[in-house]
């Protein structure tokens, strides 16, 4: 026997290191290897690539990466109680699991692993869109990623995939799509996960597009977006006046009515606007 046969099942490992779930640390845990496996498979074909995953709790996700064959996987993981069976994983998959104690927000991976790598994890909800806006914005594009296969609460999944005229169509669906293919691959109801949280949960799957879809300096673009969203209700000529004193020649530049509410306007539109801002 080998990998994963010789690894007990996860519920006989939450008992066995007293594993109950801390709120705290967003703690829902998956147990269900099948389940796991899914979500493995979610993120392609990993032989070939580094795997960075957040929060591998008991490891139900890193043992449903290393059975699906990714070369390497480091794992980062804040809660020092849940070291010991993550130990008993790296032992069954020798010289393919890292485990590294510690807060997944000040942490470099690169230090650590060979980019591109893939990120795969079933996130702490507390931290979910601050890493993931993280990703989206890094120093300079493409990113040190190449793919990310991460659990959300389901209403933040459809946020990230939202398109114009969608109540839920925001910043974080265009920092998501304009510089990546997103999807959501899985939705699952509250008895996936043990504890059940109070909500549906999705697995989005993005992909770093080699260039963005529309040119744009990544700081304006996010400038012009934050304020447009930040009084979503407002028509734009109100909601950027602070931006620029005229905004309305701006708009009208960018092939937006300054009518427009922010929810209507589209990604390419909003390149456009940012593209106002270059000196
Ligand atoms: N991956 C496991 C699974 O699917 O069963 C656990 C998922 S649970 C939703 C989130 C995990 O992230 C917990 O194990 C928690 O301790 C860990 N965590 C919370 N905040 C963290 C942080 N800032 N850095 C690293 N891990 C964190």
């Amino acid at each position: 026997m080998s990998g994963i046969d010789t690894l007990p099942p996860l519920r006989e490992v939450i008992a066995h290191h007293q594993l109950s779930a801390r709120k705290a640390l967003g703690q829902n845990f998956l147990l269900d290897l099948n389940l796991t496996a899914r979500i493995a498979r979610v993120a392609g074909d990993l032989g070939q690539t580094d795997v960075l995953e957040v929060g591998p709790g008991p490891g139900g996700l890193t043992r449903g990466l290393l059975a699906e064959g990714a070369r390497r996987v480091l794992a980062i993981e804040k809660d020092p109680r849940c070291l010991p069976a993550l130990a008993d994983i790296a032992a069954a998959y020798p010289g393919r699991l890292q485990v590294i104690e510690g807060d997944a927000l000040k942490i470099d991976p690169l230090h650590h692993l060979t980019a591109p790598y893939a990120i795969c994890a079933n996130l702490p909800y507390n931290v979910g869109t601050e890493l993931l806006v993280r990703w989206l914005t890094p120093p300079s594009w493409p990113p040190d990623w190449r793919s990310l296969t991460l659990m959300f609460q389901r209403e933040v999944a459809e946020r990230i995939v939202a398109q114009p005229g969608s109540k839920v169509y925001g910043r974080l669906a265009i920092l998501s799509q304009w510089r990546c293919e997103a999807r959501i691959a899985l939705t699952l109801p509250p008895g996936a996960f043990t504890p059940p949280p109070k909500v549906s949960s999705a697995v989005v799957h993005l992909t770093a597009l080699p260039e963005p879809r529309f040119p744009a300096q990544a700081k304006l673009l996010e400038r012009v977006v934050a304020a447009a969203f930040n009084q979503r209700r407002k028509m734009l000529r109100a909601a950027l006046k602070g931006l620029a004193p005229d905004i309305e020649d701006r708009l009208q530049a960018a092939g937006i009515a300054p009518t427009e509410r922010a929810e209507q306007v589209p990604l390419e539109a909003f390149c456009a606007l940012a593209r106002q801002f270059e000196s």
